[in-house]
């Protein structure tokens, strides 16, 4: 079943491929006139919706069959018996267990697209099963072919390199046949066999139900959970280095305050000076009076107070303490 998996795979990222070329050509233009950020993550949402979109035909929603079987073959004294979940019922094959030996087609290839194919097989044997090869005509067409000739289940085994990949065919109209495809390697190994006149016998049972469109909804919504977690990320990551304008204004202000207090006069306090009197003004932000080699700062209002008192004071509020005036106007 993984090899199924795979095959899906591959059939999902050629979808993705399309989708990407096609938004290159058209959908980018529409965002240009937008910040690149939101252009960013627009276009990146929508090409994951189209892609989304566009995938949800693939989705048929019918459930895959796998096919178990059951290998017998004679190697001298010796009778191997092998079982694997090797094959996929078709589409339109009749979900029935079938047992019989395996025939080949006969001529130079294995296809069975002629319709005057025969079948190699001994007249004792019952049942049988035609191990025939994929492509040249379409299933339906090889299906009928072993049909006629009497086969009660048909084994198509796919293209060479294709390694053990299979999937459901589609084959409409074949009736009560049942056909399961199985993988090249598989199919090649017992079409050598059979090739060196070893008899091989195969019991076709019904395997386990798998739903194709489920899984790939479950997947499709973890794309796009994972793209929207990816998209926030990348938002907040982006935001430190991109402040916003008030921000950015804030700072500029508090720039501009600073260069303001520095520009204002400063004066170390000595005896002797009017400032310093018992009964005089004291600073109205620590109520303390002033003393000699106090340092002081003198707004352009002529107010004075504390150094160390006024300027934490102006770089919040920007305003005399006593007055109201503002520096940055002042
Ligand atoms: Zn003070
Ligand atoms: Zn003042």
């Amino acid at each position: 079943m993984a090899n199924l998996i795979l095959y899906k795979q591959t059939d999902l990222s050629d979808r993705m491929t399309v989708n990407r070329s096609h938004q290159a050509n058209g959908g980018m233009s529409l965002f240009r006139t937008t910040s690149w950020k939101r252009s960013f993550v627009s276009s990146w949402l929508l090409r994951l919706s189209m892609f989304l979109l566009l995938s949800l035909p693939n989705s048929e929603g019918k459930a895959i069959w796998t096919a178990h079987l059951n290998i017998t073959f004679q190697v001298g004294n010796r009778i191997i018996s092998e079982l694997g979940e090797t094959g996929v019922f078709g589409n339109h094959s009749p979900l029935e267990k079938v047992a019989g030996m395996v025939v080949l087609p006969e001529g130079w290839n294995q296809n069975a697209c002629n319709p005057m194919t025969n079948f190699s097989r001994p007249e004792t044997t019952e049942s049988w099963l035609a191990l025939i090869e994929r492509g040249g005509c379409t299933f339906t067409h090889k299906i009928k072919v072993a049909a006629e000739r009497g086969a009660n289940g048909v084994i198509i085994y796919n293209y060479p390199g294709t390694g053990n990949k299979v999937f459901p065919m589609s084959h409409q109209g074949t009736g009560n046949v049942v056909a399961v495809m199985i993988g090249n390697l598989k199919g090649m190994e017992l079409f050598h066999l059979i090739q060196k006149g070893v008899h091989v016998t195969i019991i076709i049972e019904v395997g386990r139900r798998h739903i194709p469109w489920l899984n790939h909804h479950i997947m499709s919504l973890f794309t796009f959970m994972a793209a929207t977690v990816a998209c926030f990320f990348l938002y907040c990551a982006r935001r430190p280095r991109m402040p916003s304008t008030a921000t950015r204004r804030r700072r500029q202000i508090k720039a501009d305050i600073k260069k303001a207090i520095g520009e204002l006069e400063l004066r170390v306090l000595k005896e002797g000076d009017k400032e310093i009197d018992p009964n005089g003004d004291s600073c109205v932000v620590c109520f303390d009076i002033y003393k000699p080699k106090d340092t002081v700062r003198i707004l352009t209002c002529k107010h004075l107070f504390h150094k160390a008192c006024i300027d934490p004071w102006l770089l919040a509020h920007r305003t005399c303490p006593m007055c109201k005036c503002d520096i940055l106007k002042a």
